[in-house]
């Protein structure tokens, strides 16, 4: 999750490796056990908890009602909380930093690698990632 170049992908009983970028998605808003290890050994586990729970849940889901992708109106029901800067890299639990999003386009934000802006209005813009193809070769 931490974008470490080399690194192996996340592993799920009965799948292919899966990449960071899904792992980072399903991280969004998830329900997380820690598990301590030692030597290959584990030496604690810790109870699951989900990552927005409780009032912050309730909260997030009375601002936006529905996802906020413009034009995008999946009820909350279908809906994942979103960190629009993701608490992997330091962003806070704050509502502020939190927009629902429907599963299809909280896919593009981590997969699809769109990015979203929020504006003062609380508004969300989503910005398209920048595909350089056909890159200028040098002199031979
Ligand atoms: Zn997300
Ligand atoms: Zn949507």
């Amino acid at each position: 999750m931490l974008g470490l170049l080399g690194a192996p992908g996340a592993e799920s009983e009965f799948a292919l490796p899966i990449s960071s970028k899904t792992v980072e998605r399903w991280a969004c808003d998830c329900s997380m056990t820690r598990v301590l290890m030692k030597d290959s050994v584990v030496i604690d586990v810790g109870r699951a908890e989900r990552v927005i729970k409780g009032p912050k849940r309730r909260a997030l889901i009375a601002r936006d009602k529905h996802c906020q992708w413009p034009g995008c109106e999946r009820p909350a029901s279908w809906c994942d909380g979103h960190h629009i800067v993701h608490w992997i890299n330091g962003g806070g639990l704050e509502l502020e930093n939190l927009v629902l999003l429907c599963q299809r386009h909280h896919w593009l934000v981590h997969e699809g690698e769109w990015q979203i802006v929020k504006t003062g209005a609380d508004e969300i813009v989503p910005v398209a990632p920048t595909r350089l193809f056909g890159m200028p070769r040098g002199p031979d």
